[in-house]
């Protein structure tokens, strides 16, 4: 995957620190070298001001911008009709215009990020870009064998420090079991930390 300054990226997560967790190191590797992405939070479950906080901080500490689809109150993602959901995706795509999009993977046992995963492909099937597909949580065995690997050796304290923004969510062990997780990735490909994702198309 080309990283550079001129791309523009588009993450796409269903709740604030997913995208942190699943492909902070990306994100951040995109705004390392002067990128400015964007990443969408689809619903804040509960919680609301208090994770609101945390998804304001996730987010710059990872040198993104922040969009909240829904900036005034919980929600789930189920509380929108796909139609809605895939409409709200599209109105993203075309104010981005993105070189890469970021999204959940279609293996994901969790229903809101499955859903997020199918709007996303639902919204770009007009829109020739890559994109590429994260689990929130630890990488499925056979993502391990064929994925793409991304070194986030340069900007693991700054995914670290993003996903610690999310408090609520990981405690101070937790934080620490990414900063394991992406040693155990590396491990697998020749790198010392990484991110690994499931390429959906990459054109360049
Ligand atoms: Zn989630």
């Amino acid at each position: 995957m080309h990283i550079a300054r001129d791309r523009r990226v588009l993450a796409f997560g269903a709740h604030p620190d997913d995208i942190e967790a699943g492909a902070g190191g990306l994100v951040a590797r995109f705004a390392a070298a002067g990128a400015r992405p964007t990443m969408v939070v689809t619903s804040i479950p509960n919680r609301y001001q208090k994770r609101l906080v945390e998804a304001r901080e996730g987010a710059a500490a990872l040198g993104a911008e922040l969009v909240l689809l829904r900036d005034d109150a919980s929600s789930r993602v189920e509380d929108y009709e796909m139609h809605d959901l895939v409409h709200r995706y599209e109105q993203m795509i075309a104010r981005v215009s993105p070189d890469v999009v970021i999204t959940h993977g279609p293996s994901d046992t969790h229903w809101d990020h499955f859903l997020v995963h199918r709007a996303t492909l639902a919204a770009l099937r007009r829109t020739r870009c890559d994109v590429v597909l994260y689990d929130a949580g630890p990488p499925i065995g056979s993502r391990l064998r064929t994925g793409l690997f991304i070194d986030i050796e340069p900007v693991l304290d700054t995914k670290l420090s993003a996903v610690a923004a999310h408090a609520t969510q990981f405690s101070a062990a937790a934080v620490e079991g990414r900063r394991e997780a992406a040693r155990a990735i590396g491990a697998s490909c020749g790198l010392r930390f990484a991110e690994v994702f499931e390429p959906q198309r990459l054109y360049a």
